[in-house]
């Protein structure tokens, strides 16, 4: 999507991680909730994305990918882009039964470098554990556990699941069944969205 609409790709969470990786004062702040599979305070991520929104990468629009996640969030965002003068052509529901969530986020491996994700069963790479591009290995995310997973979906259901009504009362909200093989999601997805370029 990113290629397809020349826009930036704004992920909280690879930003987070980059921050605990790289020791930051964030970094320090964000890593016991992260490991925990707990929200991140809403003050933090507001802070990353408010230092990114405008930036020159961004002009051509941006994806915001795991943001906003509770209504303060939500809000806060309408106010930064109230300030730049930009504004959300669509908010993408991603929807999908927990038990699929679960088994999706466990067989999940990723490279590092990259960011290229693969999955055990539903995509795995031509050699086990390693990246098909470069040979490097693959790793697997600290909080893609069996357990860490259960709290992530408690925080998605309790802090998250609320902005579907809040988009939806703004008129941007299109629901895509994710249930669904890689290309027929992302065809479900760019049929929502006005044209790529
Ligand atoms: P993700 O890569 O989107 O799955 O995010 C990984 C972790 O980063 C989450 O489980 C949270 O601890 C934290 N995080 C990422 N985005 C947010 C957000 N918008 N609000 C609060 N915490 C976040």
């Amino acid at each position: 999507l990113k290629y397809d609409f020349c826009a930036c790709h704004l992920a909280t969470g690879d930003m987070l991680r980059a921050a605990v990786g790289a020791e930051t004062p964030t970094g320090l702040k964000a890593k016991a909730a992260m490991e925990a599979g707990e929200l991140v305070s809403d003050e933090i991520v507001c802070g990353i994305i408010a230092e990114n929104i405008d930036s020159p990468k961004c002009s051509k629009g941006f994806i915001l990918d795991g943001f906003p996640r509770t209504l303060p969030q939500a809000e806060m965002l309408n106010t930064m882009l109230e300030k730049t003068g930009a504004s959300l052509t669509k908010v993408i529901h991603f929807d999908l039964p927990d038990d699929v969530v679960v088994k999706r986020v466990t067989g999940r491996r990723i490279h590092p470098g990259s960011g290229r994700s693969y999955h055990t069963m539903f995509k795995p790479p031509k050699v086990a554990n390693v990246d098909d591009v470069t040979g490097e290995p693959l790793i697997q995310r600290k909080d893609d556990n069996e357990e860490t997973i259960v709290t992530r979906l408690q925080s998605y259901h309790t802090k998250t699941s609320p902005l579907i009504d809040f988009y939806k009362q703004q008129g941007i909200l299109a629901t895509v069944n994710a249930d669904q093989s890689i290309s027929e999601v992302y065809k479900q997805v760019t049929s929502v969205l006005p044209g790529k370029v």
